[in-house]
C-alpha cells in the first residue's frame, strides 16, 4: 500500500486535481515551463505566478525500484518508479498491476487509488489504442 502523501501549501493544486481523478502539472504562467514537485517560484524565468494544467497521463517508465517494506513483511513488494510523461515532465510515483520487472521504457498511464484519506496518482501498463 503506497504511503499516504503530506499535502503542502506549494502541492495543494496537484493534490485537488487527484482528488478529481486528474493528472495536472504546475506550469509557470510567465514563461510556460511545466515543473513537478511543484515549487513556488520558477526556476526558468524566477517568475512567482503558476496554474496547474491537466496533462495526458501517458508516459514511459525512466527506472524502477521494488521498494520493500524494512520491518513488516509484504506479500508483493512496492514498485516505484520515475515516468516521464509524454508533455516531458517526470515524477515519482507507483506502478501498479505490471508483472515482473523489467518495467523501464514501458508504456504506462495514470490511473488514481483511493486509500484510506487520499487519491493517490499512479500508473498502470498503457492500454493499447487503435485508431
Ligand atoms: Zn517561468
Amino acid at each position: 500500500m503506497p504511503t499516504r502523501p503530506v499535502r503542502t501549501p506549494d502541492e495543494a493544486g496537484f493534490w485537488e486535481g487527484a482528488d478529481q481523478h486528474q493528472l495536472v502539472i504546475q506550469r509557470c504562467d510567465s514563461c510556460g515551463l511545466r515543473r513537478h514537485p511543484p515549487v513556488p517560484m520558477c526556476a526558468g524565468c524566477g517568475s512567482v505566478t503558476a496554474r496547474y494544467e491537466a496533462v495526458s497521463g501517458r508516459g514511459r517508465v525512466m527506472s524502477s525500484i521494488l521498494s520493500r517494506h524494512p520491518n513488516a513483511s509484504d506479500e508483493t513488494p512496492s514498485v516505484i518508479v520515475l515516468v516521464e510523461l509524454d508533455e516531458g515532465v517526470r515524477l515519482v510515483s507507483n506502478l501498479m498491476d505490471a508483472g515482473s520487472p523489467p518495467f523501464e521504457d514501458m508504456a504506462v498511464e495514470a490511473d488514481f487509488l483511493h486509500t484510506e484519506g487520499a487519491v493517490l496518482p499512479v500508473f498502470r501498463p498503457a492500454v493499447a489504442r487503435t485508431g
